[in-house]
């Protein structure tokens, strides 16, 4: 049985990431902030922590093998006009969304190097491809992100690892109902829908179903690749 590590996997596109790849099969360790305390599989890990992470994995290599398998869905919004971005509130953005993706990235990287596979998958945002006003730091990581991808897929192909990004648009998360309550959304969720090529708000389980299939053995010729999931909203 293969060990996955799903970073952010206490809520949302991660939980739903972790759900499925249960149900298909995998050891899944979930690495969050905020885990849940009734997961025994669940570690608290700060993803901008080197030795949060470490630790974290150390723990999950003891139980569970080695780590093949990375979603790195952990992440950050910020909502801010771009001259009342303090640097501050930037680093923070890219610190979690892109420097923890590095971060677990590098941390599980030699056993998927030992095993001469792996996968890792990056979740990504649809805002990279579209842009967003008031997100520029979060633009900008995710834009960074898509780019890693690219990049570390040509360094890791010879290795039997594949990487690939999915930029999720528009998933009904707690992240996307909060910034609604916070009227940072550009109108409400059912105006949203109205706008979505497929009429309806997406789910955690069509992230995850992305995923489970990139992931997948047979998708083995899959990787570089931005695989956008936002029912239509960009092409
Ligand atoms: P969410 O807020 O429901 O879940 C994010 C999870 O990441 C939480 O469990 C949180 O505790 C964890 N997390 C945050 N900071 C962390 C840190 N420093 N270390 C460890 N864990 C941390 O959000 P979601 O909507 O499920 O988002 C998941 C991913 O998908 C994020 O990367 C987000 O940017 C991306 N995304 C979501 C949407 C959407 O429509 N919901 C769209 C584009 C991209």
């Amino acid at each position: 049985m293969k060990t996955a590590v799903v970073t952010g996997g206490a809520s949302g596109i991660g939980l739903g990431i972790a759900q499925r790849l249960r149900g298909d099969g995998f050891h899944v360790a979930v690495l969050d902030l905020n885990p849940d305390e009734d997961d025994d599989l669940a570690y608290r890990a700060d993803v901008t922590r080197p030795d949060e992470i470490a630790a974290a994995l150390n723990a999950v290599r003891a139980k569970l093998g080695p780590v093949t398998v990375l979603v790195n869905a952990a992440g950050l919004e910020g909502f801010k006009r771009f001259q009342s971005i303090a640097f501050a509130d930037w680093q923070r953005v890219l610190d979690v969304n892109l420097n923890g993706t590095f971060h677990c990235i590098q941390a599980v990287l030699p056993d998927m190097l030992d095993a001469g596979w792996g996968r890792i998958v990056n979740i990504s945002s649809s805002s990279a491809h579209s842009g967003q006003p008031f997100m520029s730091h979060y633009v900008a990581a995710k834009s960074a992100i898509n780019g890693l991808t690219k990049a570390l897929a040509l360094e890791l192909g010879p290795s039997g690892i594949t990487v690939n990004a999915v930029p999720p648009g528009f998933i009904d998360t707690p992240m996307l109902r909060k910034s609604e309550q916070a009227r940072l959304l550009g109108g409400s969720v059912e105006d949203h829908i109205k706008r979505t090529p497929v009429r309806r708000i997406g789910t955690p389980q069509d992230i995850a179903a992305t995923c489970a299939f990139l992931i997948s053995e047979e998708a083995g010729y899959i990787t570089g690749q931005i695989i956008g999931v936002n029912g239509g909203r960009n092409t």
